[in-house]
């Protein structure tokens, strides 16, 4: 890939993800082989002004050779030093990249069992210093082109820098990365914030969706509920986009309040596992029975996390005509292909989907119907007949979606 495309991408990152203010701390999160674009990312950070820019290393082939051999408890443990830099950056609030780049697949063969219980463990200390961060700190996950990744991506390709390059291509496109990306992203940011206008001033009380596949979900949303998209702010007020790409339009539904079934339409990888042609049924808000082809086993383990890993936390529309999709590239990689489609997530609902959510404790929002869990996880439902239809209060039927894509036009006329 072209360096002065890497370069602008690396930009966009600092500028419009993270959004660096001057003399804040940035932490990035990258696989080692990205050693190269996270170099460049930190001189963009720098120049935006940075005090200091922390990487934070990861090396797949490691993390599963951990989870196979170390044993489950030394697996579970949190070291003191990783818990004081956890307090540190509570104080701190460093912007925060997470830069995926790893093969979707690579911890296959790790025991899923083994694997949620450490996690759960972890998470159990790790949860209370992320949770005093939230909402304070600017983040953002992005992509880079890992070569196992690329490799799973375009399989047919002979050697594995073409494949790479290939994937380059497409992250960089699927991100609205080409030519001036921080205009691109500016644009986009207005297109989606129209979108959530529109959507919460219909006063909305639930979405029926319905497919072809089979899918008939009904999902409550909460009347203090309101749609996001794009950009977003911490509390102090500084925009940044935690999502690049991003396409996706979306709310969080009310805990309890979820009748039917529905179908996934694309592959989930979850914890380097992949799930593929699964389903799940919700009674009173719960998923009470779900089935897969393939990873059934780690669905099941997936929704019996915590309490409310079995609760939908996300419900998302994209269209189905979206840049990602229309690139008919399967990225096997959640932040790709949960904005190529309509997607619901299971497990901890987003705070900032409710109207003045700062007025509110925690625990008056879980009480208004924001579910919480350790996980959330994105699945994929969007096909292209999906209807959904969002009903109001008083009865009134709006038709949101038909035939997989937005039934409604913000732009210019009404
Ligand atoms: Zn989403």
């Amino acid at each position: 890939m072209q360096r002065s495309v890497l370069k602008n991408y690396a930009k966009l990152l600092a500028r419009k993800g993270l959004n660096v203010q001057k003399g804040q701390d940035v932490v990035i999160s990258a696989e080692i082989e990205q050693e190269e674009f996270v170099l460049m990312v930190a001189e963009e950070c720098y120049r935006a002004g940075a005090r200091r820019v922390f990487p934070e290393w990861t090396y797949q082939p490691l993390a599963k050779l951990n989870a196979e051999l170390r044993s489950l408890e030394q697996l579970s443990r949190v070291t003191p030093w990783e818990e004081e830099e956890q307090r540190r950056q509570t104080q701190t609030l460093p912007a925060r990249l997470y830069i995926t780049s790893e093969d979707p697949d690579g911890m296959q063969g790790v025991d899923p069992e083994k694997y949620a219980a450490a996690r759960r463990a972890r998470s159990a200390v790790l949860k209370p210093y992320r949770d005093a961060r939230e909402n304070k700190e600017q983040w953002c996950i992005a992509a880079a082109a890992g070569a196992d990744w690329a490799k799973k991506v375009f399989p047919r390709e002979k050697s594995a820098a073409r494949a790479v390059e290939r994937l380059w291509r497409a992250i960089i496109d699927a991100s609205r990365a080409n030519g001036n990306p921080v205009a691109n992203w500016t644009e986009h940011d207005k297109d989606l914030a129209d979108r959530c206008a529109f959507l919460n001033g219909l006063g909305l009380a639930s979405l029926e969706y319905e497919s072809a596949g089979g899918t008939k979900l009904t999902v409550g949303l909460m009347r203090e509920g309101l749609f996001a998209a794009g950009e977003e702010s911490t509390l102090s007020g500084i925009p940044f986009n935690p999502n690049i790409p991003s396409e996706e339009v979306f709310t969080t539904p009310k805990r309890g309040e979820a009748e039917g079934i529905v179908y996934s339409t694309k592959p989930l990888s979850y914890q380097g596992q992949l799930i593929r042609n699964f389903s799940v049924r919700f009674e009173g808000g719960r998923a009470v029975e779900v089935h897969a082809s393939q990873g059934e086993a780690a669905l099941k383990k997936m929704i019996a996390m915590d309490e409310g890993a079995a609760y939908l936390g996300e419900c998302a529309l994209v269209p189905y005509d979206s840049p990602i999709r229309n690139s008919k590239v399967l990225f096997y990689n959640t932040l790709f292909d949960e904005n190529a489609a309509c997607h619901l997530a299971l497990g901890r609902g987003f705070f900032n989907c409710v109207r003045d959510f700062e007025k509110y404790s925690d625990e008056e929002l879980k009480r208004l119907g924001v579910n919480d869990s350790m996980i959330h996880v994105d699945f994929m439902i969007g096909c292209e007949d999906l209807s959904v239809t969002g009903v109001t209060a008083t009865g009134a039927r709006i038709p949101l979606f038909r035939d997989g894509n937005w039934a409604f036009d913000t732009k210019g006329k009404d």
